[in-house]
């Protein structure tokens, strides 16, 4: 996210709006007054790694990054809790000495709690949830200024819907979440063809605690990664300074993939050697390393992405279809696509609700014009009864989703019984939420 000149950006560029005002509370009494007092919509961003206008307005801004660090932990239930515009990144320095980590992460580090928790941001594995699953309790400043305590025995109607609830609910002020005992992963990275990978798929998922694999669609093998929990040595975790800065260094060859996608859109004839050199390219390199340093990797390159979840079954062919179409209408796009699995959780409006689901993310360079691949990909989504990624580009609004969500409209209620102001709600929620 980039606040310059009064405009506020997400991380690809592709959001960008005017806010009347953008304030920086220090404390909660100083929130509860910015909420009350902010011209709507008042919204709450994270770090702006959403490719979706979530936290686009032209009222209020409130930047919560004075919200962060360690406020308690409880290591009989392995909770703990963190303020909510907390980084992933600082996590791991936060916890490790106390022994304990995060039961899983996404490809980046560079977000807050509260922002994968809104968005129900996962990473991969069968019996591994979203980040909205792992959450045990949490604080939430409403539109009035008060603030409730949720959990399951608490506002327990809030707890459930707030888990994943892009901000409309309210301000999440702190997050518990069920951590574990420390665990190093080691991690592996090979090639494989298609017809192999079909046949082992469900193996595959389920003989590892992670598995992912990448297709550069007009290659013909698949970039495999496994993660499995290791006893073997790994270097002493680092500090969070590096870790800050981790995130954000460039890889060696990423000049290189950048210059391709800059050439690609008007050199088409390299779609298949382009294809082919980065499927070698991501295929290099074992290690075993502690959790929070191995689980994330750092992204440079700007893109914007659309992900779903479809149910787990459909996964296989939904990506082939996927495949077939991009090679059949030549779409022009330098990027693989990524297939994860997730566990179902118990979350009303998580893509996972209640359904274990493999999730299918595709991806355009922040230069090239997505409608193409993006709109052909969303057509096949829906056609498998597909769940948007809410903080990735998608264009599916209540009635839709109403179809989608068994809670949909509990959710809605709820929401209106919480802020019947529309304190919160920008366009691109009011879509969702009223249209
Ligand atoms: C390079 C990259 C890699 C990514 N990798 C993954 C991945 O592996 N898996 C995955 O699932 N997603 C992934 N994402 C998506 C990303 O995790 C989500 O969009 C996430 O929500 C971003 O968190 P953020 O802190 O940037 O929040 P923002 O994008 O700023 O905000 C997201 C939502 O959270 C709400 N929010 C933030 N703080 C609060 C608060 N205190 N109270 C209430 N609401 C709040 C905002 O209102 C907004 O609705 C990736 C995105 C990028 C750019």
């Amino acid at each position: 996210m980039a606040i310059v000149g009064g405009k506020w950006s997400n991380w690809s560029g592709g959001v960008v709006c005017k806010p009347r005002a953008i304030v920086r509370p220090k404390d909660e009494l100083e929130l509860a007054a910015a909420v009350r007092t902010g011209v709507a919509p008042v919204r709450t961003p994270g770090t702006g790694h959403s490719f979706t206008p979530l936290n686009a307005t032209d009222g209020t801004i409130i930047d919560l990054s004075a919200f962060t660090g360690l406020t308690g932990f409880d290591h009989e239930k392995q909770v703990a809790s963190f303020a909510a515009a907390t980084r992933l990144w600082e996590i791991g320095s936060l916890i490790h000495p106390l022994g304990f980590a995060l039961k899983n992460m996404g490809d980046i580090d560079r977000q807050t709690i509260a922002g994968v928790v809104g968005t129900g941001t996962h990473g991969t594995g069968p019996t591994l949830g979203s980040f909205s699953s792992a959450v045990a309790a949490f604080r939430l400043l409403l539109a009035s200024g008060e603030v409730i305590h949720c959990s399951p025995t608490e506002n327990q109607d809030v707890f459930a819907a707030g888990r994943c609830s892009m901000g409309a609910l309210g301000v999440m002020v702190d997050i518990c979440v069920h951590v574990r005992p420390i665990y190093k992963l080691a991690e592996k990275n090979f090639l494989m063809p298609f017809d192999e990978l079909w046949d082992k798929l469900d193996h595959m998922v389920g003989a590892n605690r992670h598995f992912e694999f990448f297709w550069f669609p007009y290659a013909d093998v698949a970039v495999c990664k496994t993660l499995n929990e290791s006893d073997n040595p790994a270097p002493e975790p680092r500090s969070a300074e590096y870790m800050q800065k981790r995130g954000e260094k460039r890889a060696a060859d990423a000049s290189l993939f950048e210059w391709i996608n800059e050439v690609l859109p008007y050199a088409p004839f390299l779609l298949r050697p382009a294809h082919r050199l980065f499927s070698g390219g991501m295929s290099a390199g074992d290690r075993v390393r502690w959790s929070h340093e191995i689980l994330p990797s750092a992204r440079t390159t700007r893109f914007n992405e659309m992900e779903y979840a479809v149910p787990y079954e459909k996964g296989p062919e939904t990506i082939r279809e996927i495949v077939r179409e991009i090679r059949k209408r030549r779409i022009n796009t330098g990027f693989p696509i990524e297939y994860r699995s997730v566990a179902e959780d118990d979350v009303w409006l998580s893509p996972f609700y209640q359904r274990k689901s493999a999730t299918i993310a595709v991806h355009q360079y922040h230069r090239v014009d997505t409608g193409k691949l993006f709109d052909m990909c969303e057509g096949i989504f829906r056609g498998v009864e597909g769940r948007p990624h809410w903080g990735k580009r998608h264009t599916r609004r209540r009635a839709e989703l109403a179809q989608l969500y068994p809670k949909f409209e509990d959710f809605r209620q709820l929401r209106q019984k919480l802020d019947p102001d529309m304190k919160f709600l920008n366009p691109h929620l009011k879509g969702i939420f009223e249209g």
